[in-house]
């Protein structure tokens, strides 16, 4: 075995880091589908061993979700909602009885025809997200099937070592039963970037490959393997030189953690003394812990789209209120800015919105705040929860895609007219809340003096802003050479949205888009005053560490030469070498 050759097989990005260890190939899944004729006077038989089987699978899903609970919190544990909604869908309780009593077969294949036409039609879906799901139904469908054949599932318990767990798939049941200090990583043949069972690796930080296809037939129990997650491959046997680099990679990430712990508590401010916020995105209540625990000084962007998905209909207001009277909780006693909703046409279908027909634009059509306008029901629902919340720590509302003032006023008008009815009902809020908007729309960039009249505070959502400033699509691969954050254009509305609320009444100016947790743009950032930066979770320490480590004064000499740059590759050039020049360790940052 350990004479075999160096082999690297490619798959799909499921969690970042780096694990080495031998690999621990579970059992393939694949099991065989008995296929019978069931005789009239069996079917109702047949129909109950169905019945049968679903029961015993939502027991077991029921014991997963208390557990899930316990471990991950609520937002997780609503993996195993979606879990359960699957069982109590009528594709399954219906087709599966209906193709039992029709074609008269056994449950099993029944079962089977149904999944298999599910997954087909899953399969065209155009969001990545909603095609992901149909690994759930496949999941799901393999419980039952269990359930029917009388199969139990060989279980995890039998890994001896620390090893790299090999499997068809990992559900997120097997991943919330992986032990960490077992399981180092794993690989997958099927799954999604965005998948349940990825997000799960994630949140647990295991380094994971999965949709490697094949992968169980060309690794054998013992082999050592290295799972590369943020390159999405595993290395089979590797080569004495690769095997050395990918410890040395191992043991540099592991220092630069450690090193990037001991500024958790240091204040994100440059040699100069410019202090910057130093906040974080989020997109479930549950993730203010993770946030805080990074360094972050409360939340810049909580996306609440997350509460939208995976359910058929709006939230209620309970259930709006909930999660953000957890997150305003565990923030204290930094403040959270919630943002309402913001989802695309594209989504429209997916949050039960009837009487809105499919867009061929959907990045300009009903979008964020156009949608809460034409949906007020909706909006105010959000609002009246964010404002309930409000008294239970510090929340900042913001409105997103807001492209001129008549929105923004409109917007403003719900607010009052919900603040008036919550007034009215005795029902107490923050009179003094703080309200902003996402500066992400070109028009809005070009109008801050005027809209500074109106709202409180500006976050510059780069990421929507280069797209419609440009006219390059964000999720497409084919112009993504063309989205340029380094683009004048670009710069110029940043610099002039933040001038301009600058001199209105001092209306401060933070940035939330991922232009905030590129650690070679933050100086820019900086160079161009604003006043907080809102990044994901994980790269709070590294912006820290580049904060720190420039001063004000270089940062606006460097923006100055960026912006006379002929060109976005001159000055991607400039970057680069002042990037390089402070890569040196500085007095600030401890070693
Ligand atoms: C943005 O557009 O930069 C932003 C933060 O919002 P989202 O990515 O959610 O569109
Ligand atoms: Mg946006």
């Amino acid at each position: 075995m350990a004479a075999s050759k160096e082999t690297i097989l490619r798959g799909v990005q499921a969690s970042d880091g780096i694990a080495i260890g031998p690999a621990f190939v579970l059992e393939d899944e694949d099991v065989a589908i008995p296929h019978w004729e069931v005789p009239k006077d069996r079917v109702k038989f047949e129909i109950s061993r169905f019945r049968y089987a679903l029961g015993r699978t939502k027991e077991d899903m029921e014991a997963t979700h208390n557990k899930a609970i316990k471990v991950f919190g609520r937002s997780h544990a609503k993996l195993m909602d979606a879990y359960l909604l699957i069982l109590n869908d009528p594709f399954l309780n219906h087709d599966v009885i209906r193709i039992i009593e029709a074609d008269r077969v056994n449950a099993e294949y029944a079962l089977t025809q149904v999944i298999d036409k599910t997954i087909r039609v899953m399969e065209n879906f155009e969001d990545e997200y909603f095609r992901d799901r149909k690994y759930d139904i496949l999941d799901v469908g393999h419980k039952v099937l269990r359930h029917l054949l009388g199969h139990e599932k060989k279980t995890l318990q039998s890994i001896a070592e620390p090893s790299i767990v090999i499997a068809h798939n990992l559900t997120p049941t097997d991943t919330l039963n992986l032990k960490e200090d077992i399981a180092l990583g794993f690989a997958t043949n099927i799954g999604g970037k965005t998948s349940h069972t990825a997000l799960l690796a994630q949140s647990m930080t295991i380094p994971a490959v999965v949709g490697m296809r094949d992968v169980t037939s060309r690794v054998r129990t013992g082999d050592i393997v290295i799972v590369d997650g943020k390159e999405g491959v595993l290395i089979v046997s590797p080569d004495p030189a690769t095997l050395a680099n990918y410890k040395r990679e191992q043991g540099k990430r592991l220092e630069e953690l450690k090193r990037l712990e001991k500024l958790r508590d240091l204040p994100a401010q440059t040699m100069d003394g410019r202090r910057i916020t130093l906040a974080a995105n989020i997109e479930t209540s549950d993730d203010v812990k993770t946030a805080l625990a990074h360094g972050a000084e409360g939340i810049g962007l909580f996306r609440t789209e997350f509460l939208f998905l995976n359910r058929r209909g709006a939230p209620t207001e309970e259930e709006h209120f909930e999660s953000y009277k957890r997150a305003v909780r565990a923030s204290i006693p930094h403040p959270v800015i919630i943002r309402t909703l913001d989802v695309g046409g594209d989504k429209l279908t997916a949050i039960g919105m009837e009487g809105v027909s499919p867009e061929s634009n959907p990045f300009l059509g009903l979008r964020g705040i156009r949608l809460c306008l034409k949906f007020p029901d909706i909006f105010k629902t959000q609002l009246r929860a964010i404002l309930r919340a409000s008294t239970d720590g510090k929340i900042k509302i913001m409105y997103p895609m807001v492209s001129g003032l008549d929105e923004l006023r409109a917007a403003n008008a719900i607010l009052q007219e919900t603040k008036a009815e919550l007034r009215a009902q005795q029902i107490p809020f923050d009179e003094s809340m703080e309200v902003g908007m996402m500066v992400e729309v070109p028009s809005a960039a070009m109008m801050v003096d005027i809209l500074a009249r109106e709202v409180d505070f500006f976050s510059i959502g780069t990421n929507d802003l280069i797209q419609y400033t440009l006219a390059v699509d964000r999720i497409n691969e084919n112009v993504a050479n063309l989205y340029q954050p380094l683009h004048l254009a670009v710069l110029r509305l940043i610099k002039q949205t933040v001038k301009a609320g600058h001199e209105i009444d001092g209306k401060w100016v933070g940035v939330c888009g991922e232009m905030a947790s590129e650690a070679e743009l933050v100086p820019i950032l900086i160079g161009l005053e604003v006043d907080e930066l809102s990044v994901a979770p994980s790269m709070v320490p590294k912006v820290k560490e580049v904060i720190r480590s420039v001063s004000f004064a270089e940062c606006v000499q460097l923006t100055k030469e960026v912006m006379n740059a002929a060109s976005v590759e001159s000055a991607q050039r400039i970057l680069r070498l002042h990037a390089n020049r402070s890569s040196a360790p500085s007095s600030q940052v401890p070693l």
